[in-house]
């Protein structure tokens, strides 16, 4: 079939195969290129390592420090008339070039908050791995089945305490007007907070520990985006970022009960299917990455994952901050950069999107997550949507 970009609002429902296999490449590419990562892991678990930060933890994990991987997501698989999503064609790939290194690499598509996926991943573990010695969880999902009481949650994107209106983006229509978003109640933000927050990290790092399979200098980190003014609103003050305070009480507890270090990473804000879901983020990251690219200071997923396990997880010299979580946002977070950005914002309008802003990028980038727009890439070309795997 003919593979061409299908765009709903802010989300892409088809895939291209090699376009999404460049893309892993590229950033293969990336990592082999930088020094490899000294004292780096060998044996790795990357919970949600089909996308984003996740595909890119595993892949500078792989390619920086020659580790074994296994990782878990939740990807469609294709069929004759169907592409697959954009996180199955990925690890298809990321699990050829690794085996092709001679590096291990298996992995499990299924729901990561359920028992039955921790179990699976702890006797791979057990069978091929032995133990490991970093564990990442890069989940990002708009809900959690809870595996004891089989209630399903639903997370939510709402300020709290009072409504916020604020200039969106529609990326869609390209236009630009304020949206009024009405606060959380309680029940959303404790929804959101099972979803996103850290109690299933607890569970998976419960697991692995009364299963004996964590080295005893292991160390685990989870992920959160804190912002700056423009963003709290709709991000640090708001449910979300209620669940991602939730991550540092977990970190606590985790590395309290000695199964392994723990520690939240604090990452740049990116392009990534969830990110792009967020009101008022497709601005913001038009904006930042327009001004951080005129800095020089741009990174995109493996750029800060290899600062991540270089300047944080694996250096005697850490960037933590006083809650005690490794800090890769420093470049955007820059006060000249956030000034800069800040003195854009109200200046922008429909006119002046794609001189004021990065917003071509942006959406380069979203087709890119998706394997359309890559380099090299025929997509006129007669394409089969079925990509051979050896997970299901
Ligand atoms: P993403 O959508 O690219 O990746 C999400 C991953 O989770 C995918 O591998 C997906 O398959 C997996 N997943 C979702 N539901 C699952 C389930 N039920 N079972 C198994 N796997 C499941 O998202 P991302 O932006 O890379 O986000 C990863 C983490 O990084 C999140 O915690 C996010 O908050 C954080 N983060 C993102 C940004 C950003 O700007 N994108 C910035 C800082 C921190």
């Amino acid at each position: 079939m003919i593979i061409q970009p299908k765009v709903r609002g802010f989300i892409c429902t088809n895939a291209h195969p090699q376009g999404c296999a460049a893309n892993v490449r590229e950033q293969i590419d990336y990592i082999k290129a930088q020094s490899p990562i000294e004292g780096g892991p060998k044996n790795v678990l990357v919970v949600g390592a089909s996308t984003g930060y996740g595909l890119a933890s595993r892949i500078a994990a792989a390619f920086g420090s020659g580790a074994n991987t296994l990782g878990v997501f939740f990807e469609k698989p294709p069929t004759e008339k169907r592409t697959a999503s954009a996180g199955y064609y990925n690890a298809a790939a990321f699990e050829e070039e690794a085996h092709k290194a001679g590096l291990y690499a298996k992995s499990i598509n299924g729901d990561a908050f359920s028992d039955e996926v921790k179990a699976q991943a702890i006797e791979m573990i057990k069978q091929d791995m032995g133990k490991v010695d970093l564990v990442v969880y890069s989940l990002a999902s708009p809900r959690r089945k809870d595996p004891k009481t089989g209630e399903l949650h639903s997370s939510v994107l709402k300020p709290i305490g009072k409504s916020y209106t604020a200039r969106n983006l529609n990326t869609d229509k390209l236009e630009i007007s304020d949206i009024t978003l009405e606060p959380a109640n309680e029940e959303e933000i404790a929804a959101t907070v099972k979803v996103m927050g850290g109690e299933d990290w607890e569970l998976w790092l419960d697991a692995l520990g009364e299963a004996g399979v964590l080295t005893d200098d292991c160390k685990t980190v989870a992920y959160t985006y804190i912002g700056e003014q423009l963003t709290w609103p709709i991000y640090g003050h708001a449910t979300i970022g209620k669940a991602k305070e939730d991550l540092d009480r977990a970190a606590k507890e985790i590395t309290a009960s000695g199964k392994a270090d723990a520690h939240v990473a604090v990452l740049k804000a990116l392009v990534t299917q969830s990110s792009s879901a967020i009101p008022v983020m497709p601005l913001y990251i038009s904006l930042v990455y327009k001004v951080m690219k005129e800095e020089g200071t741009h990174e995109g997923c493996i750029e800060q994952l290899y600062r991540l396990y270089t300047e944080g997880l694996y250096t005697d010299s850490p960037r933590l901050d006083n809650d005690n979580r490794y800090r890769v946002d420093d470049k955007e977070l820059r006060p000249e950069t956030q000034a800069k950005i800040e003195k854009l914002w109200p200046e922008v309008t429909e006119e002046n999107l794609f001189e004021l802003t990065d917003y071509k990028g942006y959406q380069a980038d979203f087709l890119k997550l998706f394997g359309f727009g890559v380099d090299g890439i025929d997509y006129e070309a007669d394409t089969s949507p079925v990509v051979k795997a050896d997970f299901e």
